[in-house]
């Protein structure tokens, strides 16, 4: 895998990872945030149906106070009666606004408890009318025993309003939960608190002993609000380091289970065995039930507090969610800078780098380096190549001056310094090329030994270096025959061979006879101004299948020794006779075949 495949890769391995970091970090704060601001408003709704209970509690107990006696008037009831029922119809109305607020299928029962307690109340109200409207002797005691179970039942139909609710806040948020017990179980204390002094108000109004069911109920009812208290208070103990809350659990202890209940028991003591009280229905009501207004002061702080709790879980929440989101994004930032930096700073230059090494390694030397941008270690490698560059160069720079010397060199080991043609060695080294593929293709291939006539007499009559004139001229001559295939080398002092591949033996000959025409009619001009005629003799041999390159030269030399002895100045074709040996070698300008041993072949054509 290419660095750059693999950087990507691991750069989208880290994003995914980082992203799936800060997306559980953001999700748990949301969640937190969510719960939060959800639980508020449940609170708030507990709230106000703890308040709806705490008023139908107050209004029980005032209907039942003045089923007790007579009353004067309507007014006089209803001056009596008005405030609790207000306080009533305000605080379900209060209820029923906030369920409707933000309808959800959880609130459908609740708003369905609230619109049943309201026709339950109003029901028992009329009841509550009609009763009080006649005077106490004309009042049905059946009637009005109704008339309070009927009240009674108000508060058991909207109880199970008050249960959702308390449900549906600690589902919102579990931390509610010993704070909705505790609110809760102050609200029954309330009732319970209640129902104590609607127990004792029957025998005050009446002035008659308590019976032996009212003795009973009583002592239940103290009992419950003892236990109650008990269970508040433990329940509470988180709480004991908040002022208010101490103080709020001493009023308590202090006025509704403290003075209000020493009332109270005062009364019970009393109703055991007689009904002189020593008060009226009115001072009792006037003396307790200030008391109990402790209770749900308790309630509703525990409920702020609650609230309080909750907002500011509800704003570090949001504070976290807007700082894990920011920092989220800030990081994100940093990592796709970091990704740039490393992508342009660090892997883009190295790639390049690579890229230039293998260009030097292969010596494409034109890739231009880029000039470093920075100065650092990346920057350091570049300046480093850039010296690699300037050193291949100058290597590659010698090395060709080095071949370019060597070919000359090999130039001028090859050709003849005088004439420019092949000289003796590299014609036998080419000469064998050509003459391998003739031997393995079965291919004609003709040779031709030319040799300058009476050369010696030129050196003697016009000097050496008009010998060396003529041996250029010639050479000249001879190149107008060679094709591109065909070689042409000087071969020693006056003689050359001119090797002739795809030429049979007659073409051979003709082609040597023109070339001995020609010389034969070109006037040699020396530079001291003497014009020269000579001749040249030819040999001319073709290749046969047994030869070799050396064997088809003596061939030629004997070829050519015919010439010479026939009068010089012609050519000599020669054949190949069945049986000849074409094992012998060639022998040099000393010693030569033609000169020890006059030639056996047969005169070709003149
Ligand atoms: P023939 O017709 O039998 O070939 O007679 P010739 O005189 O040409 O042959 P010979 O072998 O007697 O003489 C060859 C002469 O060529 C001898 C030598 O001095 C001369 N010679 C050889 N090489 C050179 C050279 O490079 N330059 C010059 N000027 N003369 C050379
Ligand atoms: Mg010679
Ligand atoms: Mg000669």
């Amino acid at each position: 895998m290419s660095l750059n495949r693999l950087f990507g890769l691991i750069s989208l391995l880290l994003m995914l990872l980082f992203l799936t970091l800060a997306g559980i970090i953001v999700d748990g704060e949301w969640k937190v945030y969510q719960r939060s601001t959800e639980s508020i408003p449940a609170i708030r709704k507990l709230h106000l149906a703890l308040q709806v209970e705490e008023n139908l509690i107050a209004e029980r107990g005032v209907s039942n106070f003045l089923l007790q006696q007579d009353l004067p008037d309507d007014a006089a009831m209803h001056a009596k009666l008005a405030p609790a029922r207000a306080a009533s119809d305000r605080s379900l109305h209060n209820l029923r606004q906030a369920l409707q607020e933000r309808p959800g299928p959880w609130l459908a029962p609740v708003m369905a408890d609230v619109l049943l307690t309201e026709r339950r109340l109003a029901a028992a109200r009329a009841d509550m009318d009609s009763l009080a409207a006649r005077s106490k002797a004309q009042r049905d005691p059946e009637a009005v025993a109704v008339a309070a179970a009927m009240i009674m039942s108000t508060l058991n139909v909207f109880a199970p309003a008050v249960a959702a609710l308390s449900s549906i806040a600690v589902q919102a948020d579990q931390q509610f939960h010993d704070g909705v017990d505790s609110a809760q179980l102050a609200s029954s204390l309330r009732n319970v608190a209640g129902q104590m002094v609607s127990i004792l108000t029957a025998p005050v109004v009446a002035r008659r002993p308590l019976t032996a069911q009212e003795r009973y109920t009583f002592a239940k009812l103290s009992g419950q609000a003892d236990q109650l208290y008990a269970v508040i208070e433990m329940q509470l103990r988180a709480y004991s380091h908040k002022p208010d809350f101490r103080t709020a659990l001493q009023t308590i202890r202090e006025r509704p289970l403290g003075e209000g209940l020493d009332l109270l028991t005062n009364l019970f003591v009393i109703g055991r065995s007689s009904g002189g009280y020593g008060l009226g229905p009115d001072e009792l009501i006037a003396s307790y039930v200030p008391t109990m207004a402790a209770i749900p002061h308790l309630r509703d702080l525990i409920i702020m507090d609650m609230i309080r709790e909750a907002e500011q879980r509800n704003l570090r929440a949001r504070y976290v969610l807007l700082a894990a989101v920011g920092l989220a994004v800030l990081a994100l930032g940093i990592f796709f800078l970091l990704l740039r930096v490393i992508r342009r700073r660090v892997l883009r230059p190295i790639l390049d780098a690579t890229d230039l090494f293998v260009s030097l390694a292969n010596e494409r030397l034109i890739t231009s380096i880029p000039t470093p941008r920075y100065d650092d270690e990346i920057g350091d490698m570049m300046r480093a190549i850039h010296v690699l560059k300037a050193h291949s160069q100058e290597r590659i720079c010698l090395e060709k001056e080095r071949e370019e010397m060597i070919a000359q060199l090999q130039a001028a080991s090859d050709t003849d310094f005088l004439t420019g043609l092949l000289n003796r060695r590299a014609f036998f080294a080419q000469g064998e090329q050509q003459f391998g593929i003739a031997q393995r293709y079965r291919r004609q291939l003709t040779l031709i030994l030319m040799d300058v006539d009476h050369f010696k007499a030129v050196n003697d009559q016009h000097g050496h270096l008009a010998g060396d004139q003529v041996l250029c001229k010639v050479a000249e001559l001879s190149r107008r025959y060679r094709r591109k295939v065909d070689l042409l080398a000087r071969y020693g002092g006056e003689e050359f061979l001119l090797m002739l591949p795809e030429i049979d033996l007659e073409q051979g000959r003709a082609v040597a006879e023109k070339l001995r025409v020609e010389i034969g009619a070109c006037d040699f001009q020396l530079d001291d101004g003497v014009s020269l005629k000579i001749s040249a003799s030819f040999g001319v041999v073709s290749f046969d299948h047994d030869d070799t390159l050396e064997s088809l030269i003596v061939r030629a030399d004997q070829a050519l020794y015919k010439a010479k002895d026939g009068g010089r100045n012609r050519v000599t074709a020669l054949p190949r006779e069945p049986g000849q040996d074409a094992s012998r070698g060639v022998e040099d300008d000393n010693g030569r075949g033609r000169a020890s041993e006059p030639g056996k072949g047969v005169d070709g054509f003149h």
